[in-house]
């Protein structure tokens, strides 16, 4: 299995190797990823977890692995709906442009207009309009509240 190869080239094989890259935006070590805080907090919650291993695809993993990368991410699902209880939860593995797995956790509210598209037609937008990327960038709470509040609940789901 091509598992343990890390990648030069990697962004994220490069933050995994220097967790600090991430300051405070480090919320959880699992043992299989990395929980980190992501930039676009109008989706309260919204978090990233990094695979430890450089793979492209989850079926690289072996299955032990798999399994408990997925019970990770479910794990991390399951404390944001208990935090925000949110309209729905958006689970995603697309790696389109970083190609190291990882999966994005985005809650979805109901004061969203685009509530019943993927968040990507938003973040699209955003690329090209300020307004909209401050929008998107910006939460209800600071980011050291946010960390604080899914820390409480990853410990008490994990203890
Ligand atoms: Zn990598």
């Amino acid at each position: 299995m091509p598992e343990s190869r890390a990648s030069a080239d990697c962004a994220l094989c490069r933050k995994l190797a220097d967790p600090t890259g991430w300051a405070g935006d480090l919320i959880w070590e699992f043992p299989h990823s990395l929980v980190v805080l992501g930039p676009w907090q109008y989706f309260q919650g919204y978090c990233m977890l990094v695979a430890r291993p450089h793979v492209r695809e989850l079926f690289e993993l072996d299955g032990p692995a798999r399994h408990a990368f997925i019970d990770e991410i479910a794990t991390v699902a399951r404390a944001l709906e208990a935090e925000f209880r949110p309209r729905k939860l958006n689970v995603e593995m697309l790696g389109n442009q970083v190609e190291h797995l990882h999966c994005h956790v985005f809650p979805r509210y109901r004061h969203d207009p685009d509530r019943l598209k993927a968040v990507w037609v938003a973040l699209e937008r955003a690329a090209t309009d300020a307004t909209e990327r401050q929008k998107l960038e910006t939460g209800l709470v600071g980011r050291d509240e946010l960390r604080t509040r899914i820390q409480a609940q990853l410990l008490r789901m994990t203890s």
